[in-house]
């Protein structure tokens, strides 16, 4: 039996004029996504695309799984396709549907008549279809409010399709519809959370990572590359940027006071980031805060680190408590790596009594005792650049 992909999309839907564009993006998306599985056609019809392979032996679960993580996507439906005759579709509901009907209790009919020249109207398919369905299966009975199985029929203009199984899509823009931004990403459970959750806003990313070498390990940096490599099936190749960052946490112990050596650490990695971004075509920092959860995270502390900022900083965590962060990280499977217990930069010289409260002011006469540009011009000259694949 012939079957077929339906990708609803929901936030698209209420777009205006620029509606195409998102529409061709999306299908730019799926297309790549479903690349390594052979050749299909998209064809798009009323916020519907229809996914059809052109190789009779595709694994129709593999691309719903792969269609399950392309942002811009609402609904996935695996649907069978039929003639436009009513006998057809009856015959094939029955046998396509035999298990799912099987086990049920409740169910419902429900047609969608796009093509209007179908003799048939959509309330005559369901009572027609419906009283059928239940002369072969006497166990079921109708439920109209909340039946276990909606079987849908909808009649297009060149065939019809039945399905019953609904699954979430991504949600979401499509990745790359609302520009590019980039991503300090440590090894730790919340950056790669926070990529996740800005790539659903069609935000395109990138990804910046500081390493202190020999106080973090080849392991530490190759395990934040593993994170990254996660997000692509989000949201495709990321261009990964590997920053040397031991020269300046070095100067920052010898010459700053120790209650700021983080937040005067995190302004540095700012300031590395937004040159990096300039020369990416990034418009905007990513990070993976939230409000309170380590001292450079009060709002204090914040303030301090955005006030080198010169461009947008993200923090879609900033409200978010641990469990939930967590509960992403597991659904988009980086919870696993994220929690080997490997060293950050941030961990080498964490003072033992950081300044919760610091003002502006503090910090930058803390972090004007040492001129810190030549260092950073060379950290931005000396970072390595590589483009971690989907
Ligand atoms: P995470 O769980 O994301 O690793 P964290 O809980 O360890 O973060 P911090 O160490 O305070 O928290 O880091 C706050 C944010 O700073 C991180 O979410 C990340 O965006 C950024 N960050 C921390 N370390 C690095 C690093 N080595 N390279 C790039 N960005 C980093
Ligand atoms: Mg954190």
């Amino acid at each position: 039996m012939k079957e077929i992909i339906l990708a609803k999309y929901g936030e698209i839907a209420l777009k205006g004029l620029n509606k195409n564009t998102f529409e061709n993006l999306l299908i730019k998306n799926m297309r790549r996504r479903l690349a390594p599985l052979g050749s299909f056609s998209f064809d798009r019809q009323q916020s519907t695309i229809y996914v059809e392979s052109e190789d009779e032996n595709t694994d129709y679960d593999a691309v719903l799984e792969k269609l399950k993580t392309v942002f811009g996507i609402a609904v996935l439906c695996r649907a069978a396709v039929f003639e436009k005759e009513f006998e057809k579709i009856c015959e094939g509901t029955y046998e396509y549907l035999a298990d799912t009907l099987e086990y049920a209790r409740t169910f419902k009919v429900e047609a969608k008549r796009a093509d209007k020249r179908f003799p048939m109207k959509s309330p005559e398919i369901c009572c027609e279809l419906g009283g059928r369905i239940l002369e072969k299966f006497p166990h079921l009975k109708v439920d109209v409010k909340n039946p276990e199985v909606t079987v849908t029929v909808e009649i297009r203009d060149t065939n019809a399709y039945v399905h019953a199984v609904k699954i979430h899509g991504a949600g979401g823009l499509p990745v790359g519809s609302s520009g590019k931004a980039m991503l300090l990403v440590s090894g730790g459970i919340d950056s790669p959370v926070a990529g996740y959750m800005m790539a659903k806003r069609g935000v395109h990313i990138s990804a910046v990572h500081f390493v202190s070498p020999p106080y973090t390990s080849e392991r530490a940096r190759i395990k934040v590359e593993q994170l990254c490599e996660k997000l692509t099936s989000y949201c495709g190749n990321i261009s990964f940027f590997c920053v040397p960052f031991t020269e300046i946490q070095e100067a920052i112990k010898d010459n700053c006071p120790e209650e700021y050596f983080t937040v005067i650490m995190r302004r540095l990695m700012m300031e590395i980031a937004q040159r990096l971004s300039e020369k990416d075509e990034c418009l905007a920092l990513i990070t993976g805060e939230s409000v309170g959860q380590v001292a450079s995270q009060t709002l204090k502390a914040i303030a301090c680190t955005d006030a080198v900022c010169r461009m947008p900083v993200f923090r879609p965590l900033i409200g978010m408590d641990k469990t939930e962060i967590i509960e992403i990280s597991r659904k988009i499977d980086t919870f696993d790596i994220s929690i080997q217990p490997y060293e950050d930069c941030c961990t080498v010289f964490t003072p033992k009594h950081p300044k919760t409260k610091p003002t502006i002011e503090e910090i930058e006469n803390a972090q004007n005792s040492f001129d810190f540009s030549k260092m950073v011009e060379k950290a931005v000259e000396e970072t390595e650049i590589k483009v971690i694949k989907f």
